[in-house]
């Protein structure tokens, strides 16, 4: 439980951190889509590839 807290809280704002590019192809993720999704490692194409199962 308490392992998972800790995992979760990656930064100091409590908000998962979020990478500035993408952990894919590079690209810079732009800051509107780190804000709106904390946490995210992808950018926006290679997130709606990952979700389709594709990477
Ligand atoms: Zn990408």
């Amino acid at each position: 439980m308490a392992r998972q807290l800790a995992a979760a809280a990656k930064t100091k704002s409590g908000h998962p951190l979020s990478a500035e590019n993408c952990t894919e192809c590079g690209d810079e993720i732009p800051q509107k889509r780190r804000e709106h999704v904390p946490g995210c490692q992808y950018c926006t194409g290679c997130q709606a590839l990952n979700e389709k199962g594709r990477l």
